[in-house]
């Protein structure tokens, strides 16, 4: 059977990130994916996950179902973030292993790295010190999710691994002030300060703390060419357990809200608010890896921000 006839669940298919998924793999060909929505399928109730795999008998599995939120969301809503992030992981993980899935591909983050993590930051960076303290719960139910798929490949030979993406945003992302990632967050601030003839935009922190920001959309085809590609026995061969997903380049906080404010067409000035967290100061992933596995990033960061302006123009303005 030709893997465009594959039975695909995309765990997660109405967020960001599933969703572009979803939208790449359909445009690929792919004719047989699975999308149950949050309310079809509670991926945190084990006996739903487990009767949805024995009915649905998925043959691939990407796993990017997950809580996520910004550097205050992390903070406050620690248990929920930890709690709900391990038992998707758990029971997707497991379901897929107890059906014979042949191939699982699980989504983390960049934030499982340590704070202090030299730059840029090579796989093998995974648990050599201290975790971000505004993120650790999250984070540690993350690297609990990369172990899982790694210990099944170690103890039956399952072809599961994880990617870790670096900071990802674009269109369908939250923009809720209160829980979003720093750019869908300075989209709507500048924003609605334009509406409104403000003459300056609050920025979170000191300004100085430096990301590496993707666009989704790059993510997906990344996302597509791995699962294309390659197999669990590629990446534990090398001695690593996951494979970073960015850009290869970072931004200040500073810059990118003088950025975003351009893209918005807002006039007035920035203050910074050094009462809020900066988080870590620095998190940009070496791409090394990932170069050599045949993809790199096209999207410049000025593109993928006016992308994600339209869009939330058009969806959530
Ligand atoms: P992080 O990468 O886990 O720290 O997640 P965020 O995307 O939430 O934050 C990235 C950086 O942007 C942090 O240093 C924040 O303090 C800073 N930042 C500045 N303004 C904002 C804002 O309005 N919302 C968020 N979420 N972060 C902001």
């Amino acid at each position: 059977m030709s893997l465009k006839e594959k039975r695909i669940y995309i765990a997660g298919s109405s967020g960001m990130v599933g969703g572009a998924i979803s939208r790449h793999l359909r445009d690929a060909g792919y004719r047989n994916l699975i999308l149950p929505s949050s309310t079809e399928l509670d991926l945190i109730d084990q006996v739903a996950v487990k009767r949805f795999f024995s009915e649905q008998k998925p043959e691939i599995v990407i796993l990017a179902a997950a809580k996520v939120g910004g550097i205050l969301a992390n903070n406050q809503f620690r248990a929920e973030f930890l709690y709900n992030n391990l038992m998707i992981e758990a029971n997707v993980i497991h379901e897929a292993f107890a059906n014979d899935v042949e191939k699982l591909i699980f989504l983390g983050s960049s934030c499982i790295y340590p704070k202090l993590a030299p730059q840029p930051i090579i796989e093998e960076y995974l648990l050599s010190g201290q975790l971000e303290p505004t993120n650790e719960p999250y984070a540690i139910a993350k690297i609990a999710g990369i172990k899982l798929c790694e210990s099944y490949f170690r103890q039956y030979g399952a072809n599961f691994y994880s990617v870790m993406p670096t900071n990802l945003y674009g269109p369908n992302d939250n923009f809720d002030l209160a829980t979003s990632h720093v750019i869908p967050a300075l989209i709507r601030k500048f924003h609605q300060a334009k509406l409104e003839g403000a003459s300056e935009v609050t920025v979170w922190g000191t300004g100085s703390p430096l990301r590496e920001f993707l666009f989704v959309e790059d993510l997906a085809e990344a996302i597509v060419i791995l699962m294309e590609n390659t197999d669990a026995e590629a990446i534990y061969g090398q001695g690593i357990s996951h494979v970073n997903i960015g850009c290869g380049n970072d931004i200040s906080i500073g810059k990118l809200a003088k950025l975003i404010g351009e893209i918005v067409g807002f006039e007035g000035g920035i203050k910074f608010d050094a009462t809020k967290p900066d988080g870590t100061p620095r998190k940009l992933l070496d791409v090394t890896r990932l170069t050599e596995m045949g993809w790199t990033a096209t999207t410049s960061v000025e593109y993928g921000l006016r992308q994600t302006y339209d869009w939330f123009l058009k969806h959530s303005a």
